[in-house]
């Protein structure tokens, strides 16, 4: 039944716009809905105090750097995503995105969405540390790195350069597996959402890093953004094993063993 409904709306997208403006404009009108309604939250709540016993760094922005943070946000995704998506369109098409109907099955969306998280985040993981060295880090990541007290938005605040570096981790699964238009949006939508949630700056008891294993959240990333750029480690976008792996979480795991220690204390 939910299935035929949504066919339907699918059907009657496709009949009524162009595969191009569904894939270049609709993914554009999506992802701009999707993140600035997740990420407004967290402003509001870091202007308002409200929910201060959840934020994780006493610290807060002012208004003046958060207006800056959406003011720049909006530039850049008129002037470099949206371009992207329009100029990436034929490489989508020529490795088999297809928006037609029947649709696919939830089986084969879910099980390409998990495959797009774990190379997303195992291709972020190696971008990101070498955004971390000195050069790379001094001329393009720290512009990223400016909030260090990060909130929803600022998870899209970046150089121009790392956009496209970094995005690249987002879109080669997608593009490595030709997908349905309905599976890309699907994987824009919880891609948004993980991020836009890494960068919150609170940690909730209904977060989701209290009951997903191997993820990460706000409480992970909020660690890499307070921490200067050579000691800060915790560089996964999503989960913890690559910086379990690889020992760049040591830092990280210290903390909370000493956390964890005081609490026990008390
Ligand atoms: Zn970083
Ligand atoms: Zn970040």
């Amino acid at each position: 039944m939910a299935l035929n409904l949504l066919e339907s709306v699918w059907q009657y997208l496709i009949t009524n716009f162009s595969e191009f403006q569904l894939a270049t404009l609709g993914t554009f009108i999506i992802h701009e809905s999707v993140f600035f309604l997740s990420g407004l939250p967290s402003l509001l709540f870091e202007r308002s105090g409200l929910f201060s016993k959840y934020k994780i760094q006493k610290k807060a922005n002012t208004p003046a750097s958060q207006d800056k943070c959406v003011l720049r946000l909006i530039l850049y995704h008129i002037c470099v995503n949206l371009p992207l998506m329009i100029v990436s369109y034929p490489a989508f098409k020529f490795m088999g995105l297809k928006s037609s109907v029947p649709l696919p099955p939830w089986t084969v969306v879910l099980s390409q969405i998990l495959f797009y998280f774990i190379l997303e985040d195992f291709v972020f993981y190696w971008g990101h540390r070498i955004l971390h060295t000195k050069w790379l880090y001094q001329h393009i990541h720290s512009i990223h790195h400016e909030y260090a007290t990060p909130f929803g938005l600022t998870s899209e605040y970046a150089h121009p350069a790392e956009i496209l570096f970094l995005g690249f981790a987002t879109v080669v699964g997608p593009a490595l597996t030709g997908p349905h238009l309905l599976t890309l949006w699907l994987w824009v939508v919880l891609r948004v959402l993980e991020t836009v949630e890494a960068h919150s700056g609170y940690h909730f008891p209904w977060s989701p890093s209290n009951f997903l294993p191997l993820y990460g959240g706000a409480d992970f990333h909020d660690y890499h953004h307070r921490l200067l750029y050579t000691k800060s480690g915790n560089y996964s976008s999503t989960f913890v094993y690559m910086d379990w792996l690889f020992g760049t979480d040591k830092g990280y795991r210290k903390l909370k063993a000493l956390e964890d220690e005081q609490r026990k204390q008390l």
